[in-house]
């Protein structure tokens, strides 16, 4: 694999990042010894950069897969927006991964310059931190080409976790090309950038090859965060991001490869998804998106109406 300096901070990160939603209870739900098994598996490999959150639990997978000493980069996220709730989230953090710092320590899902505003008080209690050596470097992860922007603006903010895909895809204030222009401005200010949901939040599995070599070709994004759920596709995409063909076999294995489907609390109910499925696999009932997945293909048709960005394919 390939390894880049994260913009201005110290961190030398690995172009592929685990991405952990896939393996905690939000999506696949692993056992902690086979999600940490997998952890470890990518690091032998190459990986040196994981991406948590608060929201999906996973802090837990890495502590059972690294020691603290372990030379890995992990980022932790919480929605925090005052002293009292960043104190807490950060301690979480160090108790559930068992670090002694958060390398990254990011503000989850910003907006605008006015949720950046809003959470400042978090920011100034997490900037604290940093100073105590609690935190390596700080940083904000956003769907939103405003919050790019915004995070400019702001020299503590070191670290830009936007959305990005061939199709623009859960983007919410724009088009890809926006926010690429955006994305490609911060990188050139020094920020560190590691781009999410490169495959549409499964949505565009149909088209994974296409989307990972055009999140390949952007040279405006250090590191790419990559749910993963097997050793088939960490495989793959180790070497994929190492620049090697991965062979055809394993491409044939994981197009078989058990998937599933879910929606979010984001769903407007909209209908949308219903009327787009070519399969008749989605039915709004009683206020609810039901998914009948033993008709369902896995297409992503249905993701691609969803101006929500409520579906994800796993
Ligand atoms: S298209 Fe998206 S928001 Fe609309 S009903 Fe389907 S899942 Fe919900
Ligand atoms: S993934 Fe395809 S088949 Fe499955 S519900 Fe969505 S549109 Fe229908």
């Amino acid at each position: 694999l390939r390894y880049t300096k994260l913009g201005s901070t110290d961190f030398l990160v690995s172009r592929l990042s685990f991405g952990t939603l896939t393996i905690g209870p939000l999506q696949k739900n692993y056992s902690l010894e086979f999600g940490a098994g997998l952890l470890r598996t990518a690091y032998e490999m190459g990986v040196n950069f994981f991406d948590t959150a608060e929201l999906y639990e996973t802090y837990k997978y890495i502590k059972s897969a690294f020691p603290n000493h372990c030379n890995v980069i992990v980022t932790g996220r919480s929605y925090a927006y005052d002293t009292e709730t960043a104190q807490s989230s950060l301690k979480t953090f160090l108790k559930e991964t068992g670090r002694e710092r958060a390398d990254i320590f990011m503000l989850h899902e910003q907006e605008s310059e006015y949720t950046l505003k809003g959470h400042y008080e978090a920011i100034e209690f997490l900037l604290k931190q940093k100073n105590k050596g609690l935190i390596g470097a700080l940083g904000i992860s956003t769907h939103y080409i405003r919050a790019v922007e915004a995070a400019m603006m702001y020299p503590e903010i070191e670290v830009i976790h936007p959305i990005i895909n061939f199709k623009g895809l859960g983007i919410a204030d724009g088009t890809r090309d926006e926010m690429l222009a955006a994305i490609k401005k911060a990188y050139d200010a020094g920020k560190g950038i590691y781009g999410m949901k490169s495959i549409g939040g499964g949505n565009l599995l149909n088209e994974k090859e296409r989307a990972l070599s055009y999140i390949l070709g952007l040279n405006c994004l250090h590191s790419v965060a990559v749910g993963m759920q097997s050793i088939d596709e960490i495989t793959y995409n180790t070497q994929l991001f190492s620049m090697h063909e991965p062979a055809a076999a394993l491409s044939e294995r994981l197009k078989s490869q058990k998937r599933s489907i879910k929606t979010d609390e984001t769903c407007i109910l909209c209908g949308k998804c219903e009327i787009r499925c070519p399969q008749k696999a989605i039915k709004i009932i009683e206020k609810q998106v039901c998914i009948d997945e033993s008709k369902c293909v896995y297409c992503g048709y249905c993701g691609t109406v969803c101006d929500a960005f409520a579906i994800r394919i796993f």
